[in-house]
């Protein structure tokens, strides 16, 4: 037997969008565990705007179990909010509301800025501003990336891949200070999971530098500076194997139809990102586009090669954004579409 430190996570009930929570677990094991041998367990719901004081228990339930690198017999155990009777979700709980398919696949591309001081890292902390943007995508160089942010970004994929999150990728991006990190995930909640996972342990890493990691789709308003997105590529086993190009019109029309249901759930403040200018569609307005960067859903070209079979990629998607309710919200438009 060896004891474990199992750290239990999951989403409070602020809104717009929720805060991760964690807390500790110790408990003997074997070997690593499973999902069906970690236990379900409770927390305060009225700390995390979940209950009333007066009948204050949420359930966890388990639902994903990762090991953590970080630690000695560390494990981090994603979990669902349920009410007491651990049976019914908890109305927070986007995750519950996911039509499940294993078939069904999504990509996130999250962008994120570090933030130090009250300031994207790199820039003056006094105030003012570093050099405008040009540079700074993919860049490389102290004048460009700073000192501790390629540390931050190369230790957190290190770990991610630990965990068995499927992380596939780093760049740094258009704004000072900006970074993007890409997951992926075969089954509908498989990617959102492990965005949830890698956003938690991001934040956690960036305790040790002093650093806050800013999710906000406009940190620096309607200056030049780019803002951040998430964008959410999907595609279900009817898109990669049979697809067309009427199924694709049905469903961009259906996409087009319930454009505000999106919007909704597609992360705060998203106006204020979807302008028209760099490099997305406006909030009001739905279009596709072949390569388009510059439209709500990015049709890649091997999609049209491919006789209208793969994956699409909705750029309208937030850095705040819940991609349980992204997922869920993605997959209830595409089943309206008939086959
Ligand atoms: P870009 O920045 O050009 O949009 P990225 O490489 O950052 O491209 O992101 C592409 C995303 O598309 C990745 O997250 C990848 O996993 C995802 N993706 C690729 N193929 C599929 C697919 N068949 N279904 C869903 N997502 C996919
Ligand atoms: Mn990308
Ligand atoms: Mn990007
Ligand atoms: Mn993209």
């Amino acid at each position: 037997m060896a004891k474990y430190k199992l750290e239990y996570i999951w989403l409070d009930g602020y809104q717009p969008v929720p805060n991760l929570r964690g807390k500790t677990k110790v408990a003997d094991f074997e070997s690593f565990p499973t999902l069906e041998q970690v236990p379900f367990w409770g927390f305060d719901g009225s700390s995390t705007r979940q209950a009333e004081g007066h009948s204050s228990d949420c359930m966890l339930k388990p639902v994903a179990v990762y090991p953590d690198a970080t630690k000695e017999n560390g494990a981090l155990v994603m979990c669902e909010v349920m009410l007491p009777d651990m049976k019914t979700p908890h109305p927070s709980n986007a995750r519950a509301t996911i039509q499940d398919d294993p078939d069904d696949w999504f990509g996130f591309e999250q962008e994120y800025f570090l933030y130090k001081d009250g300031v994207p890292l790199g820039f003056p902390p006094g105030g003012g501003f570093p050099a405008p943007q040009g540079e700074y995508y993919t860049g490389v160089g102290y004048k460009n990336v700073g000192s501790i942010a390629r540390e931050i970004v190369d230790t957190h994929l290190e770990i991610c891949l630990e965990a068995g999150i499927n992380h596939e990728g780093i760049n740094a991006e258009v704004a000072k200070g900006q970074w993007e990190f890409q997951i992926f995930g075969k089954g509908s909640t498989t990617a959102a999971d492990q965005m949830w996972v890698a956003r938690y342990l991001l934040l956690r890493l960036c305790e040790n530098y002093g650093v806050d990691v800013n999710w906000h789709c406009k940190p620096l308003g309607n200056l030049d500076w780019n803002g951040s997105g998430m964008h959410s590529n999907f595609s279900t086993k009817h898109m990669r194997e049979v697809g067309g190009k009427d199924y694709f019109e049905a469903l961009m029309a259906a996409f087009d139809k319930y454009k505000n249901e999106h919007i909704a759930v597609y992360g705060p403040d998203n106006h204020l990102r979807l302008t028209g200018l760099h490099e997305t569609q406006s909030i009001d307005k739905f279009n596709y586009g072949l390569a388009n960067r510059g439209a709500s859903v990015r049709v890649p070209h091997s999609f049209v090669n491919d006789g209208y079979r793969g994956y699409l990629e909705d750029r309208r998607p937030n850095s705040q954004g819940d991609p349980y309710q992204i997922a869920s919200r993605i997959l209830q438009t595409i089943a309206t579409v008939p086959k």
